[in-house]
C-alpha cells in the first residue's frame, strides 16, 4: 500500500524558495572584501540566484557538469550555492589555502567547467588558470570596474555583468532528488584529495537533522554568522540551515580576527555561530584582553578539532555563553554528534556536568554509529574501551567521487578516528588512527594528553606526538606553544600531569616552539611535527 502524500524531491532551491516566500524580508549581510558592509534579503537572493541560473544555462552549463568556487562567505558565494546546484549543476567549493599546484589538480580531477572567485584571489586565478586548461571561463565575483586592466587568465567575466544580463523570474527544475548537488574535496593530508560528492538529498535531509535543537539549535528568532568557510564542507550546512529555519544570516567574509568577528557580532546583534576551536582562541583572547562582553551573543557549536576544555571553560564561566561541542567530517556532510545534555545530567554538580559536555556527543538522528577492534568487532559502550569509529547514515558518503569501490567495511564508513561511547551513548574522540600513540602495544590518546597542557595557564597550545621508542615501540612528546609573555619548564608541565592520567601515559619529554604548524582547514599538522622533531632525542 502507497501512502498517500505528495512526492516531492528534496531539492536545494527547495530550501530558498522557502526562505524566499516565507522570510522573504529576512536579513543576509555580508561584510565584503571590498570592504563594506552588503544588505539584502532572501527574496532578493532568490531572484538573484535564479539569474545565475539563467547565465550559466547560456554559457551552456548542463545537469551533473560541476561549476567551483573559491571564495569567502558572502552573499554572492551565497548565490552560487543556489543557482548552481538549483539548477541541476554541481557546486565545486575549493579551499583557497591549499597550494595553487593543489587547486588546479582538485579543478582538472573535478572537471570543472566554470570557477567563480572572490576579488583576493585573482594573484591565486592568475597562477592556476594556466595549469587549468579545460575550464572554460573564470568569472571574478565582483563589478566590471573591479576586472584587471591585463591578464593571463582567458575567458575572464565579471559577475555582476553576467547576471545583469538575465531577466528574472528563474523556474527551478524538478529531478531526482538522488542528483549531485555539490562537491567538497578532503584535505588530503596523506596521498591526493578525494571528492565527497553530496546529493540533494543528503544536504536537505542534513539541513534538518543539522538545524535540531540537540545539535545547531537555529531557529528564526537566531542572528548567525557562519565562520566555517563555506569552502569546507559547506561551512557545515549553514547556508541551507540557516535559510530552512528563517534566521538572519551574518558573513564574515575574509576578516576572521578577533576584532573584526567581535565588533560585527555586536553591530549586527549576532547571537550563534559555528567554528573551530582556534577562531574562538583568538576571539576570546582579543575579548579578554579589551574587558568586552557580548551583548547579544547566545550559543555556539564547536567542532573540526576537539574543543580544549580551558576554552569551553572560558565561554560557559566566564562568558555565559551555551557551547555546543560537535564532531564531524567531509565525508559526513558533516555533522555526526553534538553534545548537550540529558534531562537528569542537570541535576549533576556543575563539574561533573562540564565533563559530559567535553565529549563530542551523542549521534543525531541520520547517523548511527559503533566502535570496533581491529578485527571490525563490536566494542561496548562503557565509555573507557577505546575503538574505529565507524558511522553509516544517508548524508554519510558511499564512495568517492570518480571511484568504483565503496568506501564502506561491512557496510560502515570507516571514520579514521579512534573513540569509546559511553552507556548512554555520548561518543568522545580520543585521537585519530593515524596520529594514535602505541606505547607496550596499548594506546595512549593525544587529544586528553593535549587538553590537559592546553588547562595550563602559561601553555597556548601543545599537541603530542608518538616518538620511536626501542622497547615501547612509541612514547608521547609534548610540543608547546607558550602563551606570549609566560613560561613554564618542562618539570612544570610534567607535575602538571600528576593525578591527572595514568603514569604510564605521562610525556617522556617536552620541547617548546612559537608556532604549530596547520593544514589548509586550521589543524594541526601532526606528520609536520613528527618530521620536524624525528631527531629529537627524549630526555
Ligand atoms: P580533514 O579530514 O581533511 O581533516 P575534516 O573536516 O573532514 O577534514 O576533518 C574531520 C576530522 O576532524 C574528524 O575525522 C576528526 O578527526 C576531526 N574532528 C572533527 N571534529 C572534532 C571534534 N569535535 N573533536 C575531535 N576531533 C574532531
Amino acid at each position: 500500500l502507497v501512502g498517500r502524500m505528495m512526492d516531492e524531491p528534496l531539492l536545494v532551491s527547495s530550501i530558498l524558495e522557502f526562505a524566499a516566500r516565507h522570510f522573504g524580508d529576512g536579513e543576509i549581510v555580508s561584510r565584503r572584501v571590498e570592504g563594506d558592509i552588503h544588505r539584502y534579503n532572501w527574496r532578493e537572493c532568490r531572484r538573484r540566484a535564479g539569474r545565475l541560473a539563467n547565465a550559466l544555462t547560456h554559457l551552456g552549463v548542463t545537469m551533473g557538469e560541476r561549476v567551483a568556487t573559491l571564495a569567502w562567505n558572502g552573499y554572492r558565494h551565497l548565490e552560487a550555492y543556489y543557482g548552481v546546484s538549483g539548477m541541476g549543476a554541481v557546486l565545486h567549493t575549493i579551499n583557497p589555502r591549499l597550494h595553487p599546484e593543489q587547486i588546479a589538480w582538485i579543478v582538472n580531477h573535478a572537471d570543472d567547467q566554470y570557477l567563480l572567485f572572490d576579488l583576493t584571489f585573482l594573484p591565486l586565478i592568475e597562477a592556476v588558470a594556466p595549469l587549468c586548461p579545460k575550464v572554460k571561463g573564470w568569472v571574478l565575483l565582483a563589478d566590471a570596474e573591479r576586472l584587471p586592466a591585463t591578464t593571463r587568465i582567458p575567458n575572464l567575466m565579471s559577475y555582476e555583468t553576467l547576471l545583469a544580463a538575465q531577466p528574472d523570474g528563474y523556474t527551478w527544475p524538478q529531478f531526482d532528488e538522488r542528483s549531485a548537488a555539490s562537491l567538497c574535496y578532503t584535505s588530503g593530508t596523506t596521498g591526493n584529495p578525494k571528492g565527497a560528492l553530496y546529493s540533494h538529498r543528503s544536504t536537505v535531509l542534513h539541513a534538518y537533522g543539522s538545524a535540531m535543537p540537540n545539535a545547531l539549535n537555529v531557529a528564526a528568532r537566531d542572528v548567525v554568522v557562519p565562520i566555517v568557510p563555506m569552502f569546507h564542507v559547506n561551512a557545515w550546512g549553514l547556508p541551507y540551515s540557516v535559510p530552512l529555519s528563517g534566521a538572519k544570516m551574518v558573513f564574515p567574509g575574509a576578516a576572521l580576527d578577533g576584532k573584526s568577528l567581535y565588533e560585527l557580532f555586536e553591530a549586527e546583534g549576532v547571537t550563534f555561530t559555528a567554528c573551530v576551536p582556534t577562531v574562538w582562541l583568538g576571539l576570546v583572547n582579543f575579548m579578554k584582553e579589551h574587558r568586552l562582553r557580548f551583548t547579544t551573543f547566545r550559543h555556539t557549536v564547536i567542532g573540526g578539532a576537539a574543543c580544549p576544555p580551558a576554552l569551553m571553560d572560558a565561554l560557559i564561566d566566564d562568558f555565559g555563553i551555551e557551547v555546543v561541542h560537535a564532531w564531524g567530517m567531509t565525508e559526513m556532510s558533516p555533522l555526526g554528534t553534538a553534545c548537550s545534555l540529558l534531562a537528569r545530567h542537570t541535576a549533576l554538580p556543575p563539574d561533573e556536568q562540564r565533563k559530559v559536555l567535553r565529549k563530542q556527543g551523542h549521534a543525531i538522528y541520520g547517523v548511527d554509529m559503533r566502535i570496533v577492534d581491529d578485527a571490525g568487532r563490536e566494542l561496548p559502550w562503557d565509555g573507557s574501551t577505546f575503538g574505529h569509529l565507524q558511522v553509516k547514515g544517508p548524508w554519510i558518503i558511499e564512495s568517492y567521487f570518480g571511484e568504483e569501490h565503496s568506501a564502506l567495511q561491512d557496510g560502515w564508513f570507516p571514520t579514521g578516528d579512534v573513540a569509546t561511547i559511553d552507556a548512554d551513548g555520548y561518543m568522545q574522540i580520543t585521537d585519530r588512527s593515524k596520529d594514535v600513540i602505541k606505547s607496550g602495544g596499548e594506546w595512549i590518546g593525544t587529544i586528553d594528553l593535549e587538553n590537559i597542557a592546553m588547562s595550563h595557564p602559561a601553555v597556548l597550545q601543545a599537541a603530542c606526538i608518538g616518538m620511536p621508542h626501542p622497547k615501547w615501540d612509541e612514547r608521547p612528546l609534548l610540543v608547546v606553544v607558550p602563551r606570549p609573555g609566560m613560561s613554564v619548564t618542562r618539570e612544570e608541565l610534567l607535575d602538571f600531569y600528576e593525578g591527572k592520567v595514568a603514569r604510564w601515559w605521562l610525556p617522556d619529554d617536552v620541547v617548546f616552539t612559537d608556532s604549530l604548524p596547520v593544514g589548509g582547514t586550521g589543524k594541526v599538522r601532526k606528520t609536520d611535527l613528527r618530521e620536524r622533531f624525528a631527531g629529537h632525542r627524549m630526555a
